[in-house]
This record gives structure tokens, sequence and C-alpha cells, in this order.
């Protein structure tokens, strides 16, 4: 017996903004699962901005994707066959065989989660990946401190949304983001409880920032002009979270750096760049703590959901443009 399934490839490396030219869905069978193995059907596919970097061919923390072959990225899904006894037919399963719509995989690659009180897609968001940046960011890279004013941009994205409430969580006491429209402007400080926002095409981000200065803490998700504007912004000792720079990551020429970098000799301010995979030791304590805080509704999510194996591709290049508020999936 075989299943027979669609995957999406890496047809060529994009120069700037991908097309849907530089993707190929590609029909094939799986076999069953030997020994070892496990068959899953995937039911919700995380797309990710780190997933842009991997398509070029330069070195990095993980390496390329390689041509032809299926993309890779986080994932849930249900297991329809197993060979082995740890994972059960029927059990919900994390693993980084996305862009396709089944896997064959090793048992050793993949994690059985329990959906009994969090839904599934929660592990590709605010309990997975993205909510654990958020918390190493803001406990090891740029710890914050009770009563502190913490700056996130990106705010309104699956690891901005966790870390504003995650940095309230962890006493600071003003929290502001910016983020790129009304509507998710609304969405942080209502439902999120930021004190602040503001939309960054309302204006140059230096001016916008002002008024909330001094930043004792910066989360950077978006690089650029954000940055610049808040190291202006920065209280003396101030730290930076360089978590992304997603305003850099389709361009063609590279972006000239903060012009303002004296005010880091003259402010003490610290910027400590980080990836969330060389924390694996934090995982634990951000489980349980996260888990509690998600479980007593003091961690919101949100989460925009496109259909379809068909779709992924759009999902990937609109998440790009900011058409998700919350974390980007496509089910299944
Ligand atoms: P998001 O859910 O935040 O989605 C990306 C968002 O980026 C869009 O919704 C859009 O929102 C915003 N954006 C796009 N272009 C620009 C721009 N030019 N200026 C400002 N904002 C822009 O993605 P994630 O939460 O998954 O990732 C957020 C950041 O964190 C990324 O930079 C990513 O690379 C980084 N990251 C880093 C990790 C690490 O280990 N260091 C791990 C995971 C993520 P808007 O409408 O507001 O513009």
């Amino acid at each position: 017996m075989t299943t027979p399934t669609r995957e999406i490839h890496l047809a060529s490396r994009p120069f700037g903004w991908p097309t849907h030219d530089d993707f190929r869905t590609v029909q094939t069978e799986l076999a069953d699962p030997g020994p070892g193995e496990v068959l899953v059907r995937n039911t919700f596919l995380s797309v990710d901005p780190y997933m842009r970097g991997r398509m070029n061919d330069t070195r990095s923390y993980v390496p390329p994707f390689r041509l032809d072959a299926p993309l890779e990225g986080g994932a849930v899904g249900e297991v329809l066959a197993s060979g082995d006894e740890q994972v059960p037919v029927g059990a919900t399963v994390l693993h980084q065989a996305g862009w396709r719509e089944h896997a064959l995989l090793k048992a050793g690659q993949l994690r059985v989660v329990d959906v009994g009180r969090v839904p599934a897609s929660a592990y590709l968001g605010v309990l997975g990946m993205p909510g654990m940046t958020a918390y190493v960011g803001l406990t090891r890279i740029a710890p914050v401190q009770e009563g502190e004013t913490v700056f996130v941009s990106g705010a309104a994205g699956a690891v901005g949304s966790a870390a504003g409430q995650m940095a309230r969580l962890l006493g600071a006491a003003k929290v502001v983001g910016s983020a790129g429209s009304p509507e998710k402007v609304a969405w942080v400080t209502g439902d999120l409880g930021f004190d602040a926002a503001f939309d960054y095409h309302d204006g140059p981000v230096g001016q916008l920032l002002k008024e909330h200065a001094p930043i004792d803490v910066y989360f950077d998700n978006v690089g650029g002009e954000h940055l610049e504007a808040a190291i202006s912004a920065m209280a003396d000792f101030g730290r930076v979270a360089a978590c992304g720079a997603i305003a850099t990551y389709n361009e063609t020429d590279p972006s000239p750096g903060p012009r303002n970098m004296f005010l880091v000799v003259t402010r003490r301010i610290s910027i400590r760049g980080f990836i969330v995979m060389d924390h694996g030791d934090v995982a634990g304590e951000f489980y349980r703590r996260a888990g509690e805080w998600f479980a007593d509704g003091r961690l919101t999510h949100q989460e925009t959901i496109v259909d379809g194996l068909d779709a992924t591709i759009d999902a990937f290049l609109d998440l790009h443009r900011g058409a998700n508020i919350g974390k980007m999936l496509v089910r299944l």
C-alpha cells in the first residue's frame, strides 16, 4: 500500500520577493511506515519569516532549503499509521515536515502533543516556536525588569503579540507596540493590553516612538527604520533583543544600518541577537509558564488561517505583506 499525497518543492531561489514560479507542487506516493516510522496526515502547516532566508543559498544558522525537494517547516498532524508503539494511531504530533499533505517520519523526528486542553494549532504559535522566541528574548536576551518600558515591533504578529503580553506578565510597567494597520493597533491595545501602539505607516517611526521614550527594552522583529528609531528612544543601559529584521528579508540590496550607532556608546545600550533554537534548555520552563498563562487566559492569541495546500505559497507571501493578525497558518 502507498498513500498518494502532494508536497511543495522549491523550484528556484528567489531574488527579492518570491513568486509562484519559485515553487512547484509535486504529486508523490508515501510507503507504509516500517518499524520505528510513522505516517502523518498534516492538519496545520506553519509559514514563518525565517523560511525566506532558507530559500537563499547562503551560509546561515540553518542550511538552505534544497532545490527540487520539499520545503520544510513546523507542522502538526494526525498519526494515520505507526510502526512505533510510543506513537499511537490517532495521536497529534508536532514535527518539521511541513509544506506537504502527509509525511513519513522516524518516531524521533516528532513529538506527541496534548490536545486535550490546547488546540493543536497553538503548538505552532503561542505555545510553540514563536511563543518561545518571545519568552527567550524577554527572559534571556534582554531580560525585562519590574517597572520597565518595553517596545515591541511587529506587535500584531506571532512573536510580537506573545512578546507584548509576556513583557507585561514579566513585570513591565508600560508596553508599547508598532504594527502595520489600524486594525492591528486596535487589537494589541484592546485584547492584548498594550498600553500604547502606533501604525508605523503614519509617519517616521522615530517621530511616532518619541513620545514613549525612554525605552528600557526593545524587542526587535523588524530592523531597518524601526531599529534606528528605537536606538534614539532608548534609555541609558537599554537592551535590545535583536530577534528579526523582516523589513529587510526581501530586499535585493543590503540595507544601511542605523545611522545613530554612536548612541549605543553614549547610552551604554546592549544589542544582542539570538536564535531560539540555541535555547532548547529553556523549553521546559517556557511550556510550564506559558502553558499556565494560556490556561488561565493571561496569554491570548489569534490566528490567521487559510485553507488547503494550494494556499500555502500565498500564505507565505502574504505573511511578508502583513496580511496576518497573530500566527499565519495553513489548515489542511
Ligand atoms: P509575524 O507573524 O510577525 O509576521 C510577519 C509580520 O511582519 C507581518 O505580519 C507584518 O506585519 C510585518 N512586516 C512585514 N514587513 C514589514 C516592514 N517592512 N516593516 C514592519 N513590519 C513588517 O512573523 P513572526 O512572528 O513569525 O516573526 C516575527 C519576527 O521574528 C521575524 O523577523 C522573524 O524572522 C523573527 N523570528 C526570529 C526568531 C529567532 O529565533 N530569532 C524565531 C522566530 C521568528 P505589519 O502589518 O505589522 O507590517
